[in-house]
């Protein structure tokens, strides 16, 4: 491993090189079955064809344009994330590169309509604890986790969290003198795959609508199908005022959207915010790929079969060290008597030994997370829970 990358991640001793649909090849040629899909990013897998062609002829015709002018790929992006969209009522759009960068973005965007509209001290923004929202500081600032609260102060001022599930919390939390916002992920992923109830979302898109609150969906991690209905909020029946989207939006490609409904489409105005690789063209290729595969009812069900095939056959081990499975599509989260964090390790080891290796993911400390790619076949989800019940053995 490189010594020269500063010390942010607890990396585990792998280099990969290369990716096939739901495989990762390291630099040794071992391979491993992927249940990160790069933490919900590579949603059709690796290397899957039509997304190859389109970013290398995209990359071959024009890479970049600045954001004075327009290109014919960003807008048919624009047009069609809009129209994937429209059943949460969402009608306008901003491009960005990254899910904290569209947090940014959706936080502005909910102060600013609060100050043109009811003027100065209305600019607080509610969120749940164990929320993630990012790692800049204003987004680790909307992050309802202490442990991030540390060591880079000052943070933006502004922010409350409140526990999720607690309807009374959250009427209370959202005072309308006060607050701009309520930022919520309808599933939790980085802090254990968390769905809220519905009972919890109706509640809150009541409270919101009642006292001009903008009802935020960071659909980050649970956007783009994830959940099995294109946006989480679908599969609520909720439509809030502004969705972020990041993660699998262009298939591994970096690419980051802020939509807005109807309360909040027009809030930017010309020179409120920007971003010199949003829109990017490549971008978009890879994008236009992602709607038109993962729009389709046909793949969105087959996301929800597969991750409930997944969660059922767990269940059905009822093995000493599991304690709960939390699944809605294919975000699943298995809560381990045991710490997780070793496991990962083993998945790695594994492929040292002649089986294929798994990769997984934790969120927290005793519980695994899967985000398979949707393109992973049964077979292989079966081969995968094989080697989970052998590390877990
Ligand atoms: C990953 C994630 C983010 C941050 O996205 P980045 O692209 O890493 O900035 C924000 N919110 C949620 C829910 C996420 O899962």
């Amino acid at each position: 491993m490189s010594d020269v990358f500063m010390n942010t991640y607890g990396r585990l001793p792998v280099t990969f090189n290369r990716g096939e649909g739901a495989w990762l090849f390291d630099t040794a040629g071992k391979k491993y079955l992927d249940f990160t899909a790069g933490i919900a990013v590579n949603c059709l897998g690796h290397n899957y064809p039509p997304l190859v062609k389109a970013i290398s002829e995209q990359a071959a015709k024009l890479c970049h344009v600045c954001n004075y002018y327009l290109s014919d790929v960003s807008v048919a992006f624009a047009e069609a994330l809009i129209a994937a969209c429209a059943g949460a009522g969402m009608k306008k759009l901003f491009l960005a590169n990254s899910g904290a960068e569209a947090n940014e973005g959706a936080c502005k965007i909910a102060r600013k309509y609060s100050l043109v509209k009811y003027g100065k001290g209305r600019h607080t923004i509610v969120t749940l604890r164990g929320s993630f929202h990012g790692r800049t500081i204003t987004t680790l600032s909307a992050t309802g986790q202490e442990h991030f609260h540390k060591d880079f102060g000052p943070y933006t001022e502004g922010f409350v969290f409140v526990p999720g599930g607690d309807i009374a919390a959250l009427d209370k939390a959202l005072d309308p003198k006060t607050v701009a916002g309520f930022m919520v992920e309808a599933v939790q992923g980085e802090s254990g795959i968390t769905p809220q109830s519905q009972e919890y979302l109706d509640a809150a898109a009541k409270i919101c609508a009642e006292r001009d609150i903008l009802l935020m969906f960071d659909e980050i991690q649970t956007g783009v199908g994830r959940t099995g209905t294109f946006l989480a909020c679908e599969g609520y029946g909720i439509k809030p005022d502004l969705v972020t989207l990041a993660k699998g939006l262009a298939g591994g490609i970096p690419a980051g959207a802020v939509l807005a409904g109807e309360k909040a489409a027009d809030v930017f105005q010309r020179g409120d915010h920007g971003s010199t690789f949003g829109g990017n063209p490549v971008a978009g290729a890879a994008g236009l790929v992602v709607l038109e595969t993962v729009t389709k009812p046909e793949f969105l069900k087959e996301i929800g079969r597969k991750g409930n095939k997944i969660a059922e056959a767990i269940t059905g081990w009822k093995h000493p060290k599991v304690t709960a499975i939390r699944q809605k599509g294919l975000m699943i989260g298995v809560d381990l008597t045991i710490d997780a964090h070793p496991l990962l390790e083993a998945g790695i080891a594994q492929a040292q030994s002649g089986s294929p290796g798994l990769l997984m993911l934790t969120a927290g400390a005793k519980t695994l997370r899967f985000l398979p790619p949707f393109i992973i076949s049964d077979a292989e989800i079966d081969q995968g829970l094989g080697l989970l019940k052998s590390l877990l053995d």
